[in-house]
């Protein structure tokens, strides 16, 4: 275990501000997670505040375009609203397709946009749509969200296993190029999941149980398992689940040096997890009361990391003695390292 601690060995003696800022410019900055309002097309009142991310150095984000029990409608309604608008701002933003957009996008200081789904209930019966969200810029999906559906289990809910629809499903998506995610997903599934995978798997925003105790959460075998496909775990920002409702950028370190201590700072990323309607989770929440339990952190004003606190992540892993190319890593070069070997190029639409 302490044969990846050797960055912890050699504490960057200069951990300042300046050295933190000019890291994060000089960085690809990937958060492979961000939520705006899902299943309401006509409202793009939201998606200015993708600036923010600009703002803050990221040169990536994948958004998610549907979630849980949402159906095929909603995904394709959410695509084609967040497309269109990304499409029209050519000078700020571009459509990520591949990581080549991605070193664009960092050289031109603008944004590139990718979409990730959360829970197959968006492929209904039917894998052959995987390869339609894969045109249309979903490059990574997870299996079940919270609850059981037609390809497993999921975290919150009495987990089955894979199911042979579940294992069409994944054959399909790494036929296509399209990421294994297994956050959300009932460990039981997840390790069925790691049977039958043959590419890299992500949790794509996924923190340690280890360092907090939560359904949510994953066990350090699992994030090993992960990181013996060549896959990372994206670390998540919401206060739930970096531990009683704290978002502070030092929790959040706490939880990338876990997981590199674990397996090694090639095997994590950020899955920030940033929701920008507050009022949309918070009704959300009330609403499926049944499912997100108030005593497991799922409650109104949740804290949240957001994007404008890079800066601190990274000085405070500094402060922890993580090196340049470790950062780098961390922030975004292990994401650009699966975009280059998971994903299949395609014609850009
Ligand atoms: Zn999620």
């Amino acid at each position: 275990m302490l044969a990846y601690g050797s960055h912890r060995m050699n504490p960057t003696p200069e951990s300042t501000r300046e050295t933190a800022a000019a890291l994060l410019r000089q960085s690809i900055v990937w958060d492979n997670h961000g939520c705006m309002p899902v299943a309401r097309p006509h409202d793009t009142s939201f998606l200015p505040q993708l600036q923010r991310y600009r703002a803050a150095g990221v040169s990536a984000v994948m958004l998610n375009v549907g979630f849980g029990e949402m159906g095929i409608e909603e995904h394709i309604r959410t695509l084609g609203s967040l497309r269109h608008w990304v499409k029209a701002r050519p000078d700020e933003y571009l459509l990520l397709n591949s990581a080549d957009d991605v070193e664009q996008a960092h050289a031109t200081g603008r944004l590139a946009v990718g979409f990730d789904i959360e829970g197959a209930n968006a492929v209904a019966d039917q894998p052959s749509l995987v390869s339609l969200y894969y045109d249309l810029g979903v490059r990574w999906m997870l299996l079940a969200y919270n609850r059981n559906n037609r390809v497993g289990g999921g975290c919150q809910d009495e987990d089955t296993g894979l199911t042979p629809f579940g294992r069409e499903v994944i054959a399909e998506m790494e036929r296509v190029g399209m990421q294994v995610c297994c956050s959300h997903t009932g460990h039981r599934t997840v390790r069925d999941v790691f049977d039958v995978a043959t590419r890299p798997v992500i949790f794509s925003h996924s923190n340690p149980s280890a360092v907090h105790a939560h359904p949510r959460n994953i066990p350090d075998d699992l994030i090993r398992a992960c990181a013996a496909t060549g896959g990372v775990v994206g670390i998540n920002g919401i206060g739930s689940f970096l531990g009683r409702n704290d978002n502070r950028s030092e929790t959040f370190a706490h939880h990338v040096d876990h997981v590199a201590q674990l397996v090694g700072a090639q095997h994590v990323a950020l899955g920030l997890d940033y929701v920008f309607d507050t009022q949309e989770l918070d009704d959300y929440l009330s609403k499926m009361a049944h499912t997100f339990p108030a005593e497991l952190g799922y409650e109104k004003g949740v804290r949240m990391v957001a994007p404008e606190q890079l800066e601190a992540i990274v000085q405070a892993l500094q402060k922890l003695g993580y090196g340049d190319a470790d950062l780098r890593a961390v922030l975004g070069g292990n994401l650009m390292r699966l975009a280059r070997t998971v994903w299949k190029s395609g014609a850009p639409i």
